[in-house]
């Protein structure tokens, strides 16, 4: 069994990671996973939220990622995300304006309306960014 782990997140738009880990669990629409060295291969699609991985210290560090598709293999898990920031890279201000905007938005838009989605979406993307960047710790 392969004992080596890396981890590897990509966007359209750069390289988030690519480090050995211990252990990763990462959002599936299907449910949260965790992957450690040696696992079944599998594909998933990725819903918003966390990616916390332990690297080869043993320290544990958060990813947020919007959403996108993993691949996982014995001795790797690829991670290609729509965006992803690793938590020291987040810029909360940013995340605040932009839950204030979605805000906005659900309470002029009718429930049935696209954008009503798209604004739930956003909100979500931007609690998700802003309860990561206050994560103490990692
Ligand atoms: P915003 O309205 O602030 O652009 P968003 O959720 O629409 O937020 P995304 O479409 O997910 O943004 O991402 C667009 C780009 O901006 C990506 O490169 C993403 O990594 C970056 N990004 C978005 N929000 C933040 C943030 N709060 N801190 C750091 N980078 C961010």
């Amino acid at each position: 069994m392969a004992e080596v782990l890396k981890l590897e997140v990509v966007t359209p738009e750069k390289y988030v990671i690519s480090e050995d880990v211990e252990i990763v669990m990462a959002p599936g629409t299907l449910g949260e996973f965790g992957v450690l060295s040696g696992h079944t291969p599998f594909l998933t699609s990725l819903k918003p939220g966390r990616i916390n991985y332990k690297d080869s210290t043993g320290k544990e560090n958060l990813i947020f990622v919007s959403g996108g598709f993993s691949e996982v293999l014995p001795d790797r898990v690829t991670i290609l995300a729509e965006s992803a920031e690793r938590r020291q890279e987040i810029d909360i201000d940013r995340a605040r304006a932009a839950l204030e905007r979605a805000q906005k938005r659900l309470a002029q838009e009718k429930a049935d309306n696209i954008n009503f989605d798209r604004a739930k979406i956003a909100m979500y993307r931007a609690i998700e960014r802003i309860k990561i960047a206050e994560t103490q710790g990692l």
